[in-house]
């Protein structure tokens, strides 16, 4: 049962993690001071199918923040509210390639001549939130979180201490800002688009919420616990598509290579991958590789992708 297997991955990643080295193990995110202070020894998996069961282990209840693990869903958001506007395309705009640089380069925006990035760094993350449209709500953020806990249970929410934090630190998240906004990518205050995007980084969930929003997509955008449709089938393969090109940044095709799951990686230590028309797992530990992907979160997925063939090529 998947019950079982959590329980068994969990144990052997513990087990497994004594052999390594200090830097092997990997280090908590420290560029945000709200991050580095997070307990590093946290650890939880949640695996959520398309029938809305949902099976957890360890520290399955400690919400922490989904950072860019929004991105994959926020670009989704765009590509809904853009989705009857023939003028406007959301993947013409951001571009959706491979960028062979760290997540918040400022270098890969300027050697580009079309500046195009795609939406899983930080530059078009930037730039997708700034697409959103106010909805019901009339104000963008408010329509995003409400859009975000509509793929989950509606429990997330916005972390008040990360947001500052990150809001007090973002220097290189501002450059990248105003760069978009001299080259014309974006045509609002760069300095509102880039509140809503650090927002949206703070929005707080458990591995619980974590993996219904990805069977939300396995199940292709209609979420298994509220039947209710969120997303449509072919806007769910382009964000599921976004995650095999740059889900975990320049390691992207290493990952894709070896596990063949469509995941993406969080600076906080959350983890996601989809195996589509089946679950979704989510794995939370903060520490981190170098590339900025969560260690022990990476050790759990290629052991279940391993164990049971899920490479989607296979
Ligand atoms: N809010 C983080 C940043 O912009 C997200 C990075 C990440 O999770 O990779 O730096």
């Amino acid at each position: 049962s998947a019950k079982e297997v959590i329980n068994k991955v969990y144990q052997e990643v513990k087990n497994s993690e004594k052999k390594l080295s200090e830097q092997e193990k990997g280090k908590v995110a420290d560029y945000i001071p709200e991050l580095a202070a997070a307990n590093p020894e946290y650890f939880a998996i949640s695996i959520a199918n398309i029938n809305g069961g949902i099976e957890s282990i360890g520290d399955f209840n400690v919400p922490f923040s989904i950072q860019s693990i929004s991105k994959p869903f926020i670009y989704g958001l765009a590509l809904k509210d853009h989705q009857n506007n023939s003028k406007f395309s959301v993947d013409d705009r951001v571009g959706l390639n491979a960028t062979g640089h760290a997540f918040n380069s400022i270098v890969s925006i300027t050697e580009k001549e079309d500046h195009k990035q795609n939406p899983m760094v930080n530059a078009g993350a930037i730039q997708v939130t700034s697409y959103l449209k106010e909805g019901a709500e009339r104000d963008k953020w408010k329509h995003a979180l409400n859009y975000m806990n509509s793929l989950s249970d509606g429990k997330a929410f916005l972390g008040e201490k990360v947001y500052r934090s990150e809001s007090a630190t973002n220097q290189n998240n501002q450059k990248i800002a105003n760069m978009l906004f001299d080259f014309k990518m974006i045509d609002e205050n760069p300095m509102d688009a880039l509140d809503r995007y650090t927002k949206a980084c703070s929005i707080m969930v458990t591995t619980k919420q974590l993996a219904l929003m990805g069977a939300t997509l396995a199940n292709g955008g209609l979420n298994p616990v509220s039947k209710k449709r969120i997303l449509s089938n072919s806007q769910v393969i382009n964000i599921l598509s976004q995650m095999v090109v740059s889900g975990l940044y320049e390691n992207s095709g290493a990952w894709w290579t070896e596990v063949g799951l469509p995941t993406k990686s969080g600076v906080a230590g959350g983890l996601l991958a989809v195996y589509p028309h089946k679950y979704a797992i989510a794995v939370f530990s903060p520490r981190l590789d170098k590339a900025g992907n969560s260690v022990r979160g990476q050790a759990v997925i290629k052991k279940i992708s391993q164990m049971y063939n899920l490479h989607l090529l296979h």
